[in-house]
């Protein structure tokens, strides 16, 4: 694994952040992701995400299965949280039913999604179009954390969709049946430009002399594309890694103050686990003053939500590169294909959890609009040897190490 996508959190979103926001069309594409997940990868052996007899969407237990089961759970700020408060009442009456509106959405989409039948065609638009109707508070519980700061009349919890997964399973199985296929994979290779010629495109490295010649080109090369497309932007955001894990729970606390949230997801190591912990704070990449500013805000932001925060002893801070599509300063959560020319794309998954969704929709573009077909796979596959550990298991097994 390389660059973004082995530095990532493993936090498989299925829909739960994004019940949150105000453009319904970013649930809408978790929901199509999950059921093109279900659709076109079920034959992988692995994938523990499926739909019951009534179409509801289940996991199920699996120790190598690409998603963890345990759930993750949302403390939400309620009305009276001090994130909505103002020094002139207008304004904060109108944060309170500003985000009054934004919990209920949340609440009444999860609502629809636990009852839904994703099987039918329509569920998408359904799913992310629910509004009030569906609303009420049975799956609203009472946060009791002996392990956090918070103080439990400002918060509400309830159980999201998201899962922790195992992303290097996910990516060796995708890569072996890539293999399977015929597929080549040329990792020393670093490309320069392209060529279109009449039928077919020509492409130049770096560091070879070899060329290769393409019918079709699909660059997904991550910060790169910065010199393909002109509307990408990079962030670098901070994770924390700590081991031993700092709390039991996966947890997403979500406030209307961006620098306030932060999210903790518990990933295996051998026989225990680590904590991955993300905030919503990042900066431009090359903005170092920013960045100090970010790693001191998202150190505090840990030792105020988390009790043992000071107990642990391996604690170590990494940030990552994010590439979005922003137009007009508007941040996009959706994946995004740039027609580069007809015979090739650029592609941004936004997510990891969004690149399904992204695959089927390269292949239509590709395929006059035509639906991928279902595969089967011949082979059981094996762990692929070419697809290292996640950034976050490396730094822990090399500290276990050490004091073993
Ligand atoms: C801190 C952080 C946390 C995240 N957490 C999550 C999460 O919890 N869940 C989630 O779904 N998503 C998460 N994401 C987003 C996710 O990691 C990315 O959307 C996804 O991994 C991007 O994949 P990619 O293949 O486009 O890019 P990358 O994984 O960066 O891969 C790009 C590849 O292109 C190669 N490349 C670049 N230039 C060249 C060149 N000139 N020649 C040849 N090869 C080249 C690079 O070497 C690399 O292998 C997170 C991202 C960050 C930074």
């Amino acid at each position: 694994m390389s660059k973004s996508s082995s530095d990532q959190h493993g936090w498989f979103h299925i829909g739960s952040l994004y019940a949150f926001l105000d453009n319904n069309n970013y649930l809408k594409g978790l929901i199509k992701n999950t059921k093109d997940i279900i659709t076109y990868y079920s034959h992988f052996e692995n994938l523990n995400m499926y739909l019951d007899k009534n179409g509801f969407l289940k996991f199920k237990k699996k120790n190598n299965g690409w998603f963890q089961t345990k759930d993750v759970k949302y403390l939400i700020a309620s009305r009276n949280n001090k994130d909505l408060d103002d020094k002139h009442i207008f304004k904060k009456i109108k944060n309170i039913f500003a985000w009054e509106k934004k919990i209920k959405k949340f609440i009444s989409r999860h609502n629809t999604l636990r009852t839904h039948n994703l099987n039918k065609h329509e569920s998408p638009t359904t799913i992310s179009n629910s509004n009030y109707f569906n609303y009420n508070k049975k799956r609203i519980l009472k946060p009791n954390f002996s392990n956090l700061f918070i103080n439990k009349d400002e918060f509400f919890l309830m159980n999201g969709f998201d899962k922790p997964m195992r992303s290097k399973l996910i990516y060796a199985d995708l890569l072996e049946s890539f293999y399977l296929n015929r597929g080549k994979c040329l990792l020393s290779y670093t490309f320069s430009k392209i060529i279109e010629k009449k039928n077919y495109c020509e492409l130049n490295f770096k560091n070879k002399k070899k060329k290769i010649f393409s019918k079709k080109v699909i660059f997904a090369n991550g910060t790169g594309l910065k010199k393909l497309v002109k509307d990408i932007s990079i962030y670098e955001s901070p994770l924390m890694v700590t081991y031993p894990k700092i709390f039991n729970k996966n947890i997403v606390k979500l406030t209307p103050n961006n620098n306030n949230t932060i999210n903790h997801f518990l990933h295996e190591s051998q026989n225990d686990f680590y904590s991955v912990i993300g905030s919503g704070l990042s900066c431009k990449l090359g903005d170092n003053k920013d960045k100090a500013r970010v790693l001191k805000k998202f150190k505090n932001t840990c030792r105020l939500f988390f009790k043992n925060f000071d107990k642990i002893d391996f604690k170590k801070i990494y940030f990552g590169k994010k590439v979005e599509f922003t137009k007009k300063t508007k941040r996009n959560y959706d994946f995004k294909i740039f027609e580069l020319s007809k015979k090739s794309v650029a592609v941004l998954p936004g997510k990891f959890s969004m690149s399904f969704n992204l695959a089927t929709n390269i292949y239509r573009r590709f395929n006059n609009q035509q639906d991928p077909p279902l595969l089967r796979l011949k082979k059981n596959l094996r762990l692929s040897k070419d697809i290292s550990n996640t950034r976050h298991y490396k730094m822990v097994k090399k500290y276990k190490s050490k004091i073993s």
